[in-house]
């Protein structure tokens, strides 16, 4: 045995002697010495998940252990051995409805932990501990309705729910994102409710909430191999409400998720209320890989649209309480004044539907201007994207666009940028810095004095005023 074997072999031991047994045979049990030179000590471990948990968790550690041996050691270096993915010998997992199970208690108790029991993807314990968030039997994909704004998103949704065991992913992450109420959940749930119905890979669904203080909790304690077990009985991770999302481990814990599962060929699917590239709190290497599959957007729902939803939620309402009817006429006037979301639509007939049942009065039109009136909204903010006030501006005051992000400072290119940077203020949820950067790279500070300036301003000039009004109404038309 060479000198290097032999301090490995002790490393081994120290390592075994901090961390205890059941870390040691979890993580390093298959971490192999290749090659000791020049002070780096090149170490290998069979799964490119294991080396960057090792890596995020460990890596001080192995360090100290090995310099503790060898003092000039400087540098640990970790590599896959193989990357070959061994996915044909995963036992295939039972058709199991995750989700349908509420109770996240985290397979953590450290009972299991400390025996570092494997869970296998047929074991109670996996299902109740990354027990999935409650499912909405509603919300699957027959009663999805489809429309201009969200086609794409459910053409896709579709494509990952039929997909099968073995199949090359097509878009990994698929990544949906929208506004409030514009149908976000009722697509995960759909995936989630189709793929498991399917039976060929488990669908767990988990809102960011659930996966924080559920998944994450129970990854804590658990041994390497009980992860490793369970991610592998996920045919597809489904996450809600990404923006939710916080804190910096829990952020380290998705990161790995994420990875182990994209590598392993696994689908994940996740929708939030912005794109990748605004999630501020999540580190960059996330938001690329989080914008490296298929990001789709579901704009607001059009009135079309809204009419067809608001004809199926009354033919699925009337399966309950067949003496239920809506006239069209009053379907038409809801999905023309309650331009809100899904959630407003359904509060519009639920409270319609309550007013029928209690009085016995049949729905008319005067009934749902009375029942609904708190839930029009008739000047509702869309939401306007900077790109569009640039060019409004741009069009209103005959200057380029390119005019508004120069560095001219004529009068004349001054004044609308000016306008630009306000409405971009007041219209939109950006940061200073962020409209700064939009309008050609400029600091926040400017942006302020711009908003300032114009804020200034309309107290006393009744024409600019108005200007300004004009050019909000025609943004959020
Ligand atoms: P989000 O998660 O994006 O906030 P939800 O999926 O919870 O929105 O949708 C809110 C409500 O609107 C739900 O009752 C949902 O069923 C309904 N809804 C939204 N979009 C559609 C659609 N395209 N077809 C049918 N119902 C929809
Ligand atoms: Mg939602």
């Amino acid at each position: 045995m060479s000198n290097d074997d032999e301090s490995w072999l002790r490393v081994k031991a120290r390592l075994r002697a901090e961390v205890g047994d059941d870390v040691f045979s979890s993580w390093f049990a298959r971490m192999d010495l290749e090659q000791l030179a020049d002070g780096v000590v090149r170490l290998s471990v069979p799964t490119r998940f294991l080396k960057s948990w090792i890596q995020s968790h460990y890596a001080e550690r192995v360090l100290a252990c090995w310099q503790a041996e060898q003092d000039q050691v400087g540098r640990i270096e970790l590599i896959v051995r193989s990357a070959v993915l061994k996915t044909t010998v995963q036992p295939k997992p039972k058709a199991e409805l995750m989700a349908a199970s509420d109770g996240a208690r985290g397979f953590g108790n450290g009972v299991n932990a400390s025996v570092g029991r494997p869970m296998s993807a047929g074991d109670p314990g996996v299902h109740e501990a990354l027990g999935g968030s409650p499912l909405d039997a509603r919300l699957t994909f027959d009663s999805f309705v489809v429309g201009r704004s969200n086609t794409l998103a459910q053409a896709a949704a579709r494509q990952v729910a039929a997909a099968r065991r073995g199949d090359p992913v097509m878009f990994n992450p698929l990544y949906i994102h929208a506004g409030v109420g514009l149908g976000k959940t009722h697509l995960l749930q759909a995936i989630t409710w189709a793929g498991n119905a399917g039976g060929e890979r488990k669908v767990l669904y988990l809102t960011a909430e659930k996966f924080m203080y559920g998944f994450v909790s129970a990854l804590r304690t658990q041994t390497a191999l009980a992860f490793k077990e369970a991610l592998r009985g996920i045919g597809v991770l489904v996450i809600d409400d990404l923006q939710f999302l916080q804190g910096k481990s829990t952020q380290a814990e998705f990161c790995h998720t994420l990875n182990a599962l994209i590598d392993a060929g696994r689908q994940v699917v996740i929708a939030s209320d912005r794109p990748p590239s605004e999630l501020e709190s999540l580190d960059d290497r996330v938001r690329s890989r989080l914008a490296g599959g298929l990001v789709v957007e579901m704009g607001t729902l059009g009135e079309e649209l809204r009419f067809e939803i608001l004809k199926a939620r009354v033919v699925s309402a009337r399966s309950h309480h067949p003496s239920f009817d809506v006239p069209l006429p009053v379907l038409a006037y809801i999905a023309k004044t309650v331009t809100h979301n899904g959630r407003d639509l359904e509060g519009a007939l639920n409270r319609l539907l309550a007013h029928n049942k209690l009085t016995g009065q049949s729905v008319t039109l005067e009934m749902a201007e009375r029942e609904v009136r708190d839930l029009i909204r008739p000047q509702e903010p869309k939401r306007v994207k900077i790109e569009d006030i640039q060019r409004i501006v741009a069009r209103q005051y005959n200057v380029s666009r390119s005019d508004l992000l120069s560095s001219r400072r004529t009068a004349n290119v001054v004044r609308p940028r000016q306008v630009a940077m306000y409405l971009a203020k007041t219209l939109t949820l950006r940061s200073l810095p962020e409209i700064g950067r939009r309008f050609g790279g400029r600091d926040h500070t400017t942006v302020l004095h711009a908003v300032r300036k114009i804020e200034g301003l309309v107290g006393n000039d009744m024409a600019l005023a108005e200007e300004i009004e004009i050019l909000k109404r025609q943004l959020q038309e």
